[in-house]
């Protein structure tokens, strides 16, 4: 029987560690491809969902895969809404850690509906979730609900009763030793711009935070990859003139062994130093670990705070000791500048919490980067809104505009506060201030 026709559809996906394990898990997916399948991609560049939907059309699919991420689910709605338009009988499957029952219905709400008849989430990571769904649809043709219902990954949007079926489970990768090498390959990842390449060191967390998306790819482990697997794609990377490595792990100074063999290979490397960018735990910045951090020439380390005040910080269910969070900052500062990262807008904080964190970051020798609260697929938080109270916007990527003891006019007034930070001399001790990726000090202009 000749092998079915996928076409892998890409919208332009920046360096990010968001996207990062979806990127790989993708590449994984199409290099060779999944058994029956014959995969094409296609990278959707085109200015209009509709001119979209006709290069996807113009491939012949069987079926069609999108992987979307959160800044991309109004485009990936549209691109559904066109392709339902143009060739509704072929299934679309949406992958990615926006595939979410419940989360894109609050999108989708709030942008535009959901129209397409044929669409099924792949829910989890790629390499688990995509290739059972993909089995399921080329065994059966009895229609998306039993596709939907026979995966326990899967889930479809029902149309005629605007409602989902299936399970939508979030799959997780039992043995990360099993995953193909992405750069030890014949067929390698492609180098970002810059000279920038992930390397995966690790998957899931040791810990839950309840606004984070990493809980539901562990449950409280951390999946090392073997250290002979990280030498071996550290030197196939550099090999293919990767430069920057992006160290993907939710912390990389958990694991130490993972940790030395990146450094080690790095070491290794011959010619000029190599940068990393990666995030590190506070708590683990110590000992052995501490060395080996500081044997690596950092381009962006990222240090979790999120934010000092007790209430805000039990419900996020993340504690971090301000002496011992300041202790770590000292140390790393020796060689590099961290980036501190707080949230905007948390459960149990408040607007003269959440200034405290604020000028505490600040009085730290690093880069302050705040974000506000924003309720992401699989989280705790977006699973206990209701209760929490939260008042948040899907049709911007789920803000967070109001929470008890933090009305909207309060955190609109925060944001205020911290541009106002600036207008007079600059006497922290921290370098930069970021608000949701854009400079406040020092200003761009
Ligand atoms: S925010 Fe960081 S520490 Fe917390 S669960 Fe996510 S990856 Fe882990």
């Amino acid at each position: 029987m000749a092998p079915r026709r996928l076409t892998v559809c890409n919208f332009p996906t920046p360096f990010d560690g968001e996207v990062a394990y979806f990127e790989l898990g993708l590449h994984r997916l199409t290099h060779p491809g999944p058994q029956g399948w014959q995969c094409q991609e296609l990278s959707l560049h085109q200015a209009t969902s509709e001119s979209q939907a006709i290069a996807v059309v113009d491939t012949r699919p069987d079926a069609i895969l999108v992987h979307v991420y959160r800044d991309k689910v109004r485009d990936a709605l549209a691109l559904a809404h066109a392709l339902g338009s143009l060739s509704a009988e072929i299934p679309l499957i949406w992958c990615g850690w926006t595939a979410h029952m419940l989360y894109l219905q609050a999108v989708s709400q709030a942008i535009l509906p959901i129209d397409h008849p044929r669409l099924l989430l792949a829910c989890g990571e790629v390499e688990a979730a995509v290739p059972a769904l993909l089995a399921a649809i080329a065994d059966n043709e009895s229609g998306m609900e039993a596709i939907a219902t026979s995966v326990p990954a899967a889930a479809w949007f029902d149309t005629a009763e605007g409602r989902w079926k299936g399970h939508g489970r979030f799959a997780p990768v039992a043995d990360v030793a099993a995953l193909a090498p992405v750069w030890d390959t014949p067929t390698p990842l492609r180098v970002h711009p810059g000279g920038a390449g992930w390397i995966e060191v690790s998957r899931g967390c040791k810990y839950a935070c309840s606004f984070c998306v990493a809980c539901s790819m562990g449950e409280g482990s951390v999946r090392p990859h073997h250290p002979e697997r990280i030498r071996a794609e550290l030197a196939s990377a550099d090999a293919k003139g990767v430069r920057l490595y992006g160290l993907l792990a939710a912390a990389i100074n958990y694991d130490l062994e993972s940790l030395r063999a990146v450094v080690e290979s790095i070491q290794a490397l011959p010619g000029a130093a190599r940068r990393v960018a990666g995030t590190v735990h506070a708590k683990f910045a110590q000992g052995e670990r501490l060395d080996l951090m500081a044997a690596l020439q950092w381009e962006t380390m990222i240090v979790g705070l999120q934010t000092i005040t007790p209430q805000a910080q039990r419900l996020m269910r993340r504690r971090e000791e301000r002496d011992v969070f300041c202790a770590a900052v000292e140390r790393l500062k020796a060689f590099s500048v961290p980036e501190v990262e707080l949230i905007l807008g948390l459960p149990g904080d408040t607007a003269s919490g959440f200034q405290q964190s604020v000028q505490f970051a600040l009085s730290l020798p690093v880069s302050v980067s705040i974000y506000r609260l924003r309720l992401d697929p699989w989280s705790v938080f977006f699973d206990q809104r209701t209760a929490l109270g939260l008042e948040a916007d899907f049709a911007r990527a789920g803000r967070v505009i109001g929470l008890p003891g933090f009305a909207p006019s309060e955190i609109d007034a925060s944001e205020a506060w911290l541009r106002g930070l600036v207008k007079g001399p600059w006497r922290h001790r921290a370098l930069r201030l970021l608000l949701d990726g854009a400079p406040i000090y020092p200003s761009r202009r």
